[in-house]
């Protein structure tokens, strides 16, 4: 496919995205990461670097940008540095973070992804490990600013892609399967409102074919509705500007939720700004290839691999696959579905189909869903014997799913679908008579849909199924219905 063009111009994206590593303890000392403290009360010596303390290396900090490399295809390093990245601003006192800038502890790796169906795939430049800054608060002091140190020196990890992205769109589609993947292996909480997955958006525009233009950034992208509305904002822009006869100047740019624009903060510094040097106080950080690959023996089935198991093993469509492992509860629903009704494909069409649309409808996650596997798998038998229609078997799911609580066995799965269907009278009709006697009946009362059909107009059909099925009460088989209409219309 084609790039989509907006106006003429070919739009460029790079993310830079900040994951908080979930250790309990800050990158460099023994002070607690805990979120929502008092303020200033998490905040050690270390993290500060008053004089004579040193910093020692959070050993699960590490362990955890392994794994990141690890279920991405990336690269560990042996061998990674950790510089001083030198600037002062009143949330980082003592006027340098600890990053790593020449050789980071992740290098390289792809991020894949489905957009409206199409494959891409994002590739990632490095992953760093790093300690964060403190916060400045703004909004309870008029006139001041308040300083909250606690942050000061948790671990992050900064994810780099390569400039590989083409729009918005695919930018938040991309966030949002590195969000699933930081989740799904467990290195980070992916709670976007406390800062714990801060995306940063590197948005150019240019003509096909002509060089990459000047980049902006955007930063502390911290929704994916922010993030979609944020970068909208900016290519428009951009290209206003350019059209306009302006060039574009690198900068750092702010998004405000409230106007819906991005405004400059500063011009983009260079790393030369920042006076990198190799931090004094720490050795070089040496990854043992045993230490890789007793991270690797230990790592939970990755979304791709589960995803592309899935196709082999239910011969489920690509698309299908990785929609259902969306996370790792979503997969765990469908896989027990599959299992106990034998029918993966109806399993998914189901879960992708009603389950989702009902989870959407009442805004809960598949954790506390209230129709458990063995229910909707004992519906699905039903639907797959031909006892009820798919569209009867819609109705028995919403009776389900308002019948949660009823502490009834998941071993009694297919005796409570039974009697709902009994109850309901949804049991399909397989008696042909009675169903030949309403079709009889359909053509009688719809002489002009007939000689529609006859006439070779086979919409005309579909009118007359509908009224057969109107006729049974949603009892009749469509596909049976329609094959005897069209028998006896010759
Ligand atoms: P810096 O060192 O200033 O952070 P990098 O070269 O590391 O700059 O790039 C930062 C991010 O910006 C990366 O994600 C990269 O893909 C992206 N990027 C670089 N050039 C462009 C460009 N012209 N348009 C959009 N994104 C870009
Ligand atoms: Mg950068």
């Amino acid at each position: 496919m084609t790039n989509k063009l907006i106006q003429g111009y070919e739009v460029v994206i790079g993310f830079e995205t900040h994951a908080q590593l979930s250790t309990q303890s800050k990158i460099f000392s023994r002070a607690s990461t805990t979120f929502g403290a008092e303020p200033n009360t998490q905040a050690c010596a270390v993290d500060l670097a008053l004089p004579g303390t040193l910093p020692v290396m959070n050993k699960g900090a590490v362990e955890r940008a392994i794994q990141f490399g690890l279920a991405i295809g990336s690269t560990i390093s042996e061998r990674s540095i950790f510089a001083r990245k030198n600037y002062f601003y009143p949330d980082l006192p003592k006027g340098y973070q600890i990053s790593q800038f020449e050789i980071p502890v992740v290098v390289g790796g792809v991020i894949e992804f489905f957009l409206n169906e199409e494959k891409k795939s994002v590739r990632l430049v490095r992953a760093h490990l790093e300690e964060d800054a403190g916060k400045s608060l703004h909004e309870d002091f008029i006139g001041q600013t308040g300083i909250d140190l606690n942050r000061a020196g948790t671990p992050l990890l900064e994810i780099v892609t390569e400039p590989d992205m083409r729009s918005s769109e695919e930018a938040v589609a991309y966030a949002k399967e590195l969000h699933k993947i930081v989740t799904w292996i467990g290195i980070c909480d992916g709670n976007m409102q406390e800062g714990s997955f801060r995306c940063d958006a590197n948005v150019s525009v240019r003509k096909p074919g002509a060089e990459l233009g000047t980049r902006r950034e955007i930063k502390n992208l911290n929704s994916f509705k922010n993030m979609q509305q944020a970068m909208d904002y900016e290519i428009r822009w951009q290209i206003e500007q350019i059209e306009d006869g302006y060039a574009i100047q690198q900068a750092t740019v702010l998004f405000d939720p409230d106007t819906g624009e991005t405004r400059s903060m500063r011009s983009k510094e260079d790393a030369a700004d920042y006076r990198y040097f190799p931090d004094p106080d720490l050795p070089p950080l040496a990854i043992a290839p045993e230490w890789v690959e007793r991270v690797r023996s230990e790592m939970t089935e990755l979304p791709r691999v589960m995803a592309t198991r899935f196709v082999a093993d239910y011969g489920l469509p690509e698309y299908d696959a990785t929609t259902l492992t969306q996370s790792k509860a979503f997969a765990a629903y469908f896989e027990a579905t599959a299992k106990a009704c034998g029918q993966p494909k109806l399993a998914s069409n189901w879960i992708m189909g009603e389950v989702s649309r009902l989870l959407r409808h009442f805004d809960i996650s598949i954790e506390t869903i209230p129709v458990s596997s063995a229910r909707l798998a004992a519906l699905i038998q039903r639907v797959h014997e031909g006892t009820i229609s798919n569209n009867a078997a819609k109705q028995v799911f919403e009776l389900l799913w308002n019948a949660s609580g009823d502490n009834i066995a998941d071993e009694d799965a297919l005796s409570i679908v039974d009697s709902i269907i009994e109850f309901k009278g949804l049991r399909q009709m397989n008696d042909t008579s009675a169903l030949e006697k309403i079709i009889d009946a359909v053509i009688t009362a719809n002489p002009k849909n007939v000689e529609e059909y006859r006439a070779g107009n086979s919409k005309a059909l579909n009118a007359l199924v509908g009224q057969i099925m109107k006729g049974s009460q949603g009892k009749a088989n469509p596909q049976q219905a329609g094959d005897l209409l069209r028998s006896k219309l010759g």
